[in-house]
């Protein structure tokens, strides 16, 4: 809805300006920024903080100065921006909750997001994300941003404070809401660029999931019981039944240690053996010979 006012706001702007006694270069200048800030409701919503960034700012200047040259182009597109903007923000919602000191955007550009789903993802980020943040990394991001977008074709991801869902996994499985659990882990865990292994940040935010998750039957998600074909680099459930194992049956605490040594760059391969006083190797073997969890 915000959007769509801005939208408006801009319209309205354009037709004062090309309307007023300001001199032509003044009024080309204006819409041409006006012109340029369509672009913002346009593209998808996971790059909105990018339109914020300098970056666009240089591109709508070097945009201006090269129309100098070319008279009309910049109005010409100023209109038909203008055109499109409304048909691609009609079906963009956003609204903002806040509790507890946490803040939580929601943005959809999917006009049939199934409200109750929505609100069962704003319900399990407010239950789970304070919690994980107290028993993980207080100085995750306060302020999270959930995008649901129709032109996203994986299943979720996060980076920064950001998760991006797809609206069509949403719409097929809408008892999947652990995968909210999930991604949140991700912006808990704010690992570094180098922090380790990507199977190990998997490993863990599946291990998380499977801990803390609100309904992980409904979703009809569990762990994979131990097969031979499996590995401990293969990340996300198998590695999570393998933490899980870890935590019984070697070193209690093990995974909020490999969480820090994963945040603070301090992870190696030599991380479990200080932890556990087992090499990597010796206690996946252990675990292939014994995987039962009790
Ligand atoms: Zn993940």
């Amino acid at each position: 809805m915000p959007l769509l006012w801005l939208q408006a706001f801009n319209s309205l702007m354009s037709r004062f300006i090309c309307n007023s006694g300001t001199t032509r270069s003044f009024r080309r200048c204006l819409c041409t920024i006006l012109a340029f800030a369509h672009p913002c409701l346009i593209v998808r919503p996971m790059m909105l903080p990018v339109i914020h960034s300098q970056a666009w700012l240089q591109l709508n200047n070097l945009f201006y100065l090269k129309s100098l040259g070319k008279r009309g182009a910049i109005n010409s597109l100023h209109w038909v921006l203008l055109l499109l903007a409304p048909l691609c923000t009609a079906a963009q919602q956003e609204e903002v909750y806040s509790r507890k000191g946490y803040s939580l955007r929601f943005v959809s550009n999917d006009a049939l997001l199934d409200p109750v789903v929505k609100n069962r993802m704003v319900e399990t980020f407010f239950d789970l994300y304070p919690e994980l943040t107290r028993q993980y990394n207080k100085y995750a991001a306060r302020e999270v941003i959930f995008v649901v977008d129709t032109a996203y074709k994986a299943v979720a991801e996060a980076c920064g404070g950001r998760v991006l869902y797809s609206a069509d996994w949403i719409r097929r499985y809408p008892g999947d809401i652990d995968v909210v659990t999930h991604e949140i882990m991700h912006i808990v865990q704010a690992y570094p660029d180098g922090a380790g292994p990507s199977w190990v940040a998997e490993g863990i935010a599946d291990y998380v999931r499977y801990i803390f998750g609100v309904d992980n039957e409904g979703g009809g998600w569990s762990l994979p019981p131990y097969s031979p074909e499996q590995s401990y680099t293969d990340g996300y459930r198998i590695t999570a039944r393998f933490l899980l194992w870890l935590e019984k049956e070697e070193q209690r605490g093990i995974v909020k240690k490999l969480d820090e040594h994963m945040r603070n760059k301090s992870y190696s391969d030599s991380s479990w053996k200080e932890l556990t006083g087992k090499d990597l190797n010796t206690l996946w073997e252990s675990y292939t010979r014994n995987s039962l969890i009790y």
